[in-house]
């Protein structure tokens, strides 16, 4: 039986009457701009975020760049964001004028290296980027330490980690901003492009809420240029009806990323990634060799709670394409996430020298990493089938 990557037809399918509903108030009452639909969705996200500001966007991109603006980035400012990462992440960053640069991540979670991100910090550093990779927090606690340090604003792309805690908070509402996608393969998926800005600042909420309708305020009256980056109603009574199921899809995201550290962990030359080597990249691989490691399995951290938008593992030894086409072969979906890092994009390859140096453990990892099937809908029937195809590619 084919394994797809992801399958978002098994779950709104059962969601069918529920959407149709949705669908058919907005259209027969016709406001499909703001309105009640998206004032409901950004309260339910309040209260589930437990923050004091929401606001529905565009995309997740959308987000990004509307929290850029809302600090008033100005050209030439510099934003320390992870080299290891989707490319929204810094192309949003360049798209308001500012200058990223890029800093290296850990082997072990994925995120970014907080001390390589004090080692680059310039005295034209405004801002810094963490992103939760993969639906695990970013080590939180050092990055604010060293935003406060240094004065910078923390913007979390939380695009793939709404519902991800860290320490118990959510991710998103420790930094001046968070920015979450709801493009279908994000964990909540929308039926379309959609996003959400958070914030605890009520300054800081209030001005992007202006930016997010061109600037305006009170209507045709313009003190600041922002844009279009309004939610649709239709995704945000989408998203109200799937939220609601959320807790869910998570838990069965769970139970599949446990199944495979039970499963996987037990073959021959795999091992489980070990916390206590987080950020230390050379106590790593020599742990890892001694080990005669073939595959490394991911880890969440105790004081996170992981909602496994991917479930990422390290191919050593140069197999990485050869598990992967092993595993097509079989009709198993996976994926690269990310073949390239964004310092080694054509895009940024302008950039100053000390924007682009200096991410190898990045590199590796592009060369390292393959997701396999985590969805919810993933029945055990089928997350059985991966776990033996992968058995027989290390016997
Ligand atoms: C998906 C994603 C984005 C962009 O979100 P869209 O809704 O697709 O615009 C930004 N950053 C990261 C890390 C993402 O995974």
């Amino acid at each position: 039986m084919p394994v797809p990557l992801l399958d978002v037809n098994a779950q709104n399918r059962p969601l069918e009457a529920e959407l149709t509903g949705a669908f058919q108030r907005v259209l027969k009452h016709g406001m499909f701009i703001l309105g009640k639909e998206v004032d409901q969705f950004e309260a339910e996200a309040r209260e589930f975020l437990g923050v004091k500001h929401a606001l529905g966007v565009s995309s997740g991109t959308d987000a990004l760049v509307l929290a850029l603006m809302a600090l008033d980035l100005q050209p030439g400012d510099e934003v320390l964001c992870p080299a290891f990462t989707f490319f929204a992440t810094a192309g949003s960053v360049s798209r308001v004028g500012a200058v990223p640069v890029f800093v290296d991540v850990c082997p072990v979670c994925f995120n970014l290296d907080v001390n390589d991100a004090r080692a680059k910090i310039t005295s034209r550093t405004k801002a810094i980027m963490p992103v939760h990779l993969f639906g695990q927090s970013a080590d939180m606690d050092a990055i604010q330490a060293l935003a406060t340090e240094h004065g910078l604003r923390v913007i979390e792309d939380a695009a793939q980690s709404f519902g991800a805690a860290y320490k118990g908070r959510q991710t998103g509402t420790i930094g001046d901003f968070g920015a979450y996608s709801f493009f279908p393969s994000k964990n909540l998926g929308g039926l379309g492009d959609a996003g959400l800005l958070a914030t605890n600042d009520d300054k800081l909420g209030e001005y992007a809420k202006i930016l997010r309708v061109h600037g305006s305020a009170p209507k045709y009256y313009h003190h600041h240029i922002g844009g279009n980056f309004r939610i649709d109603a239709l995704q945000a009574a989408f998203l109200s009806v799937k939220l609601k199921h959320y807790n869910d899809y998570t838990a069965k995201r769970q139970v599949n990323a446990a199944f495979y550290a039970e499963r996987l962990g037990q073959l021959p030359g795999v091992v489980q990634a070990d916390p206590a080597h987080c950020k230390c990249a050379k106590a790593q691989s020599a742990s890892l060799d001694a080990a005669q490691a073939k595959i490394v399995l991911p880890v969440g951290y105790a004081h996170n709670t992981h909602i496994w938008n991917q479930y990422t593992i390290r191919v050593l030894g140069g197999r990485r394409d050869a598990l992967r086409d092993f595993l097509w072969s079989k009709k198993i979906g996976c994926e690269v996430y990310y073949p390239v890092t964004l310092d080694q994009q054509k895009c940024f390859a302008h950039l100053p020298a000390h924007s682009l140096q200096g991410c190898e453990v990045s590199h590796q990892l592009a060369a390292e990493v393959l997701s396999i099937p985590i969805y919810p809908e993933l029945n055990p029937a089928q997350r059985e089938e991966v776990a033996a195809a992968i058995a027989e590619f290390v016997a």
